[in-house]
């Protein structure tokens, strides 16, 4: 998927991340391209960003069913009241399956232990 990515172990660990614990380790890969945030802050940023732009964003609504008018998706129910926005995006993550099964479509997510 043109990821850079190298598998490092056992020679190059060592120097690229001097805390590495051997043992057990069986093989490492190593992204250089790889990077850490912070994804409360990040999270507040992206949200901040939008609201600057018009966008409103509403909390604490579990939303309960799609609304569907000729086939096509127009709106979501929520448990407080139906919402109607220009466009849908189902977003939720692991349970967007369940969500995605009521409209006949096949959203292969699932957890997996590893
Ligand atoms: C323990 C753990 C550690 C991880 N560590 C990393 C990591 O280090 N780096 C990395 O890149 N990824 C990591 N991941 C994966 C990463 O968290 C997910 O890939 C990512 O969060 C998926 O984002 P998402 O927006 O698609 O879904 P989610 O973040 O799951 O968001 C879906 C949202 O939909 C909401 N929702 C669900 N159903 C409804 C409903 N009926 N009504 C309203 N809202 C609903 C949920 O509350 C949730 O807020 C980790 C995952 C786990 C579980």
């Amino acid at each position: 998927m043109g990821v850079d990515r190298h598998e490092v172990f056992p020679t190059e660990d060592a120097r690229i991340f001097p805390l590495f614990e051997t043992e057990g380790v069986l093989s490492a890969i190593w992204s250089p391209d790889d990077g850490r945030a912070n994804p409360v802050a990040m999270t507040m940023s992206m949200a901040t960003r939008v609201r600057k732009r018009g966008v409103r964003i509403g909390e604490g609504s579990r939303v309960t069913d799609f609304i569907v008018k000729n086939r096509h998706v127009q709106g979501v129910m929520t448990a407080q009241s139906p919402i109607m926005p220009e466009v849908v995006v189902l977003a939720a993550g692991m349970w967007s399956r369940w969500f995605a099964v009521k409209i006949g479509v096949s959203e292969p997510l699932q957890a997996a232990e590893h």
